[in-house]
């Protein structure tokens, strides 16, 4: 079975789990290509889906290179992400747990991510990746919980039951009316503060309107009238962040 695929002289991992599910998918997230098909499937049958949706996934990158060309990052032990303008160390190192962690340090600015020995080569990419946004989003939860709220006291006074950050591939940010649960996306904070606020605006506009009608974009309009720059500045460079800063030593993973 492939273990990676070659787009635009890019490489990327491809993971695929056997599981329950009903019907074979592909999902590109955090640089990793994940296949899930039913544990039941013959493996041959198995092998040609596969086959077959890469292909399909090569097929939509070439048509929209930027599908996967800036935001396909892997994180090494000793680089440096700065994400809101802060720079955080990365260390990477493999340990005795059974289970990934990330463990943030905010006395030395870094994160620290364990990975189980065991992991292959694909893992250890998608693995790290996960647990250094995880970390992130750790770090920086209280700074965007503080942010969003001084937005809410100001000018929505809306019931927010939790505030989260997660890394995507899609959506910059989203508003649960059923949890009362604003969702940040990690990969905004890599973003000028005044795009950043602009989304924190948006979701909690939401809490007002569900939609994105006129109502919605008068809400955003009377916080902050030049909103448009912002949407435009998402659309031109939200596909083209810098996740990795520099890098302090040399290593020789890849
Ligand atoms: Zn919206």
């Amino acid at each position: 079975m492939i273990n990676q695929i070659t787009i635009n002289g890019i490489s990327i991992p491809v993971n695929i789990i056997r599981c329950n599910v009903r019907n074979c998918y592909l999902k590109f997230n955090e640089g990793i290509i994940t296949i899930k098909i039913p544990k039941r499937l013959p493996e041959n049958d198995a092998k040609e889906i596969t086959n077959k949706l890469c292909a399909r996934f090569s097929a939509r990158v070439l048509k929209d290179p930027k599908l996967i060309t800036q935001n396909t990052v892997y994180f090494k032990d000793g680089d440096i992400t700065s994400p809101l303008g802060i720079n955080l160390n990365v260390s990477i190192l493999n340990s005795e747990n059974k289970n990934p962690s990330a463990i943030v340090k905010k006395h030395c600015n870094s994160i620290l991510v364990k990975l189980p020995k065991s992991l292959n080569e694909t893992d250890i990419k998608s693995t790290s990746n996960r647990m250094v946004f995880l970390g992130i989003s750790k770090y920086l939860l209280p700074t965007i919980k503080s942010r969003i709220n001084v937005i809410n006291n100001t000018y929505f006074r809306s019931e927010i039951n939790d505030i989260r950050l997660r890394y995507k591939e899609t959506s910059w940010g989203s508003y649960s009316k059923m949890t009362k649960r604003i969702t940040i996306n990690t990969k905004l904070l890599y973003l000028p503060n005044d795009v950043i606020n602009y989304v924190l605006v948006h979701e909690l506009a939401h809490t007002k309107v569900s939609n994105h009608s006129k109502r919605f974009w008068d809400i955003v309009y009377n916080i902050i009238p030049e909103y448009k720059i912002h949407r435009r500045y998402l659309r031109n460079n939200g596909s083209s962040i810098n996740f990795i800063s520099n890098s302090t030593k040399n290593t020789n993973t890849n």
